[in-house]
């Protein structure tokens, strides 16, 4: 028996929600770097990049989640969700748990 698909497509797509509120934030905030750039000192301006760049990382981080999280809806509505995309074996229901987007069993993944 696998994890439940209805359970999981919820927290994935609130998942998702967040993933996309939080990267709204950080463009704002991102934006307010760009702007202040002129008008701040040497240090507080390599702070501001240096946030920059935390955010930039972040975003990228936030961005491949979202992929991962696209690519577990689309197996739920495939009616392939809770198999391993590489060996087809069932992911172990903890680890869906912890992670509805895994794709890997435990055996593939490590
Ligand atoms: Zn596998």
């Amino acid at each position: 028996m696998t994890f439940n698909a209805e359970k999981a497509k919820k927290l994935l797509i609130d998942r998702r929600d967040e993933l996309d509120a939080l990267r709204t934030i950080s463009e704002d905030s991102q934006a307010t770097v760009d702007l202040d750039q002129q008008s701040v000192g040497r240090l507080s301006r390599m702070d501001a990049l240096q946030q920059q760049a935390m955010a930039q990382a972040q975003n990228r981080a936030r961005q491949k989640e979202r992929v991962m999280i696209e690519a577990a809806l689309t197996r739920i509505r495939d009616g392939e969700y809770g198999a391993c995309v590489s060996c087809g074996e069932d992911i172990d229901e903890k680890r869906l748990e912890l992670n509805p987007s895994a794709a890997f069993c435990i055996r593939c993944a490590g």
